[in-house]
């Protein structure tokens, strides 16, 4: 018997017009970290965030996370407060400065940063006379965090926050767009992302000078002298403009890709409705609209009389890609002797979420084959 291809969580989808820049790169041998489509990329990044946004085109997403942190003058034995329920990628820059993590659990709603655990946290460190540099927060699976609530801590102590909207281009929070609402904030075009150029990053500014500090430091910081001067460390981190290509192309399609992911998610969303003891990670209100990169739920092993585990091993041998939900920072082994601020959230949405494919190129086909796991796995409502 041939095994069914395999369904993955979430693959890269062409629409059609990359190679078109990716050739006229070729055409003009701007086969460099810069040339027309890195330009152009970058305006096309700035037009959809809109909001006055400067955008640094770099090669990764963890490049910009670090940038930001050295823009933010993150230097060893300064404090980072960071969300705990997230990639190691929001956090691993943290430690590329030398500087000491602080991990900040999350709330039921968004799965993001707590509001009141990172107040608790800032206050405790304000009464040890500690205060920290910068918050990472993080738009997880394409969900908003609590934008206003957030920036209001924040405010409250002055410390500024770095956005981390890896997962979150399109997704939105009362009407502005995610990407926006950073002190610096930061994109990733990773393979497996909403929209990617193989690999890249962005970081964005509402300030001008602060993007021209970033390509600075992305191309080796480099003095205005006709040889080669250095006044500050530098980076390689500037993208491809081969890579930058690829995003014009995806740019192109961003929108259609959001509607295909959502309507991915409505099916899940109407599957589960039927199914007692499961949750789909939903928009709390209104204020609220996700890109729904990935379509994420969380199984009571009590009401189900199933653990995610079984259901990722049920959905493997049917060759269909599930994920665990990030491992909490805080648990990690490389991290297990940093602080940590919080009430058990995120460990259990750990222990009982599982990430389903959610590509916006799912066939219906492969969605009827992951529906027919479903059906043999749960028992549904009488
Ligand atoms: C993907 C991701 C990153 C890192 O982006 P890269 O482009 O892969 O370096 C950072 N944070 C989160 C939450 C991510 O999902």
């Amino acid at each position: 018997m041939t095994q069914p291809s395999k369904i993955w969580l979430s693959s890269p989808h062409m629409g059609g017009n990359e190679q078109k820049y990716v050739q006229e790169a070729f055409d003009t041998n701007w086969v460099a970290p810069l040339g027309p489509n890195v330009n152009g990329f970058e305006s096309d990044l700035e037009n959809f965030l809109g909001n006055g946004s400067h955008v640094a085109a770099l090669s990764s997403g963890t490049a910009a996370i670090h940038l930001a942190l050295i823009l933010l003058d993150v230097k060893p034995s300064d404090i980072v407060v960071c969300q705990s329920f997230t990639f190691s990628a929001s956090a691993n820059p943290i430690a590329y400065q030398c500087a000491t993590p602080v991990f900040v659990d999350s709330e039921p709603e968004t799965w993001n940063m707590c509001p009141k655990a990172l107040d608790e946290a800032l206050l405790d460190l304000s009464k040890k006379g500690k205060k920290p540099k910068a918050i990472v927060a993080v738009h997880l699976y394409g969900m908003p965090f609590k934008a206003d609530e957030l920036r209001a801590v924040a405010d409250k102590y002055g410390v500024p926050i770095v956005e981390d909207s890896a997962e979150a281009l399109g997704s939105t929070y009362k009407g502005r767009k995610c990407g926006t609402f950073g002190d610096i904030s930061i994109l990733s075009f990773n393979g497996n992302k909403i929209i990617t150029t193989s690999g890249g990053g962005a970081l964005v500014s509402k300030h001008k000078n602060i993007k021209e500090k970033a390509v600075f430091l992305a191309t080796q910081a480099r003095d205005n002298a006709p040889h080669y001067q250095h006044s500050e460390i530098g980076h390689n981190y500037r993208l491809s403009n081969i890579c930058a290509g690829i995003g014009r192309g995806q740019m192109e399609v961003l929108e259609k890709h959001i509607s295909l992911r959502r309507k991915v998610n409505s099916f899940y969303s109407d599957y589960f409705s039927a199914i007692e003891g499961v949750t789909v990670l939903t928009e709390p209100n209104a204020d609220y609209f996700s890109n729904h990169w990935l379509s994420a739920i969380v199984i009571d092993p009590i009401v189900v009389g199933k653990t995610r585990e079984d259901l990722r091993l049920a959905l493997e041998a049917a060759n269909i890609e599930s994920r665990p939900l990030w491992k909490p920072m805080h648990l990690q082994p490389v991290f297990s002797e940093s602080d940590y601020y919080g009430t058990n959230v995120s460990e259990t949405l750990f222990d009982n979420g599982l990430c389903l494919p959610s590509g916006s190129n799912l066939q219906i086909e492969e969605i009827e084959r992951i529906k027919q796991v479903f059906d043999d796995f749960f028992v549904k409502k009488m």
